[in-house]
């Protein structure tokens, strides 16, 4: 059967405008849209036709081709249209064509969200998305200081090897007979504004167009089984109790070869023997003799990075911070890296032999150790601040 003229199958002159042809379109689809006339093949045909018209004068480069040189202009050799227009194609240039219908974005037709993608997107299995995964990682206070990889064996969701993660056996699908391959379900009503549309994703095939005619026996035709996967996770420095990582796609594979959900690390820290954790910053408690923190010495601190000697002025009080500055954890952000504060702490001994109670005793009546404080040893706040200098 001869083509008709593009023209005329639009019912518009050759110095069409966009605007005039846009709204010719939008009349000739409305009115053979296969959800309007289901099963009439000469609706579906003029359907088809329309699009393709349209397809080739809304677009100034085929339309100047056309002008000139006619059908032959798109006969043979890519882009021919001797196959008619993929039904996806017609309804993936539904967004621009009804996007604007009542002037102002769309108000007119719900559920055309979805449609704003191209074609081949909407031709590939529009599948949901896999769930998320969430696991949890405990870290030393040393794995935390210098970063670390860890591998971790996951029970998820993964693509069915049998079907691919299509969910059907041998690939065999059929056209959704509810929509008939459009992946879309069109609703007319009457309102106050005259016809209403309203198209909506099929429910029956979830858009996609095909269904399954054999489900593939591994996975009963959801595309995914349960697996176990070792996943290799790169721990920052300077993380958390209580901070989440997420691997964008790590998580459980998608039904019917949707995308995968991410995998979302939850950080748990062991606690350490020796230090506390505030933020960045690391808490030791130190403990000096009383002749140390008398007459003065030096002592060996550990630190996340091995001992340290650290020197005690003589007359050092119980209770006196040290800090020791860049010895904490590094900050997540890369940035610097937290302190190490030591507090000094006299030990008082517990169990005195008689011959040390009299030495201490006899020591005791020395000028040198009754107690006079000064102001600032007296008082409580300048004390605290003094901690934290
Ligand atoms: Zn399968
Ligand atoms: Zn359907």
């Amino acid at each position: 059967m001869a083509k008709r003229d593009y023209y005329e199958v639009l019912g518009v002159g050759r110095n069409v405008t966009p605007d005039e042809l846009k709204k010719a379109y939008r009349k000739l689809a409305l009115k053979y849209h296969p959800d309007r006339n289901p099963g009439d093949k000469e609706a579906e045909e003029k359907f088809k036709e329309a699009a393709e018209a349209y397809d080739v004068l809304s677009n100034p480069d085929k339309k100047a081709k056309y002008d000139q040189f006619g059908h032959a202009a798109f006969e043979g050799g890519a882009g021919g249209y001797s196959g008619g227009m993929d039904m996806n194609d017609i309804f993936s240039h539904f967004g621009d064509i009804f996007g604007d219908f009542f002037g102002n974005g769309g108000g007119g037709f719900s559920g055309f969200g979805g449609f704003g993608g191209s074609a081949s997107g909407r031709r590939a299995r529009t599948a949901s998305r896999g769930s998320n995964l969430r696991i949890k990682v405990k870290l030393t206070l040393e794995e935390i200081d210098k970063g670390c990889e860890k591998k971790i064996k996951v029970a998820k969701y993964v693509p069915c090897k049998t079907c691919g993660g299509s969910g059907a056996r041998n690939n065999s699908f059929e056209t959704c007979p509810h929509c008939h391959g459009s992946g879309v379900v069109t609703e007319v009503r009457r309102t106050i504004l005259g016809q209403m549309q309203t198209q909506s994703v099929c429910p029956h095939c979830g858009g996609q167009g095909q269904i399954i005619k054999d489900k593939c026996r591994d996975c009963n035709g959801d595309g995914i089984v349960r697996s176990e996967e070792i996943i290799n996770i790169n721990i920052p420095a300077g993380v958390a109790d209580g901070m989440q990582l997420s691997m964008s796609g790590k998580g459980n594979a998608g039904p019917h070869g949707g995308v995968p959900g991410d995998l979302i690390v939850l950080i748990e820290e062991i606690p350490h023997d020796t230090f506390e954790r505030q933020e960045s910053n690391l808490y030791y408690n130190a403990f000096i003799t009383f002749a140390q923190a008398a007459i003065g010495g030096s002592i060996e601190i550990p630190t996340l990075s091995g001992k340290v000697k650290v020197k005690i002025d003589a007359g050092t009080p119980s209770g006196k911070v040290l800090r020791l500055r860049g010895k904490g954890l590094p900050e997540v952000n890369g940035y610097g890296r937290g302190d190490l504060l030591v507090s000094i702490n006299v030990w008082i001994p517990k169990n005195l032999s008689r011959e040390e109670k009299e030495m201490l005793t006899k020591l005791d009546k020395s000028p040198n150790f009754q107690p006079s404080p000064s102001k600032q040893e007296r008082g409580f706040f300048d004390k605290m601040k003094d901690l934290f200098n």
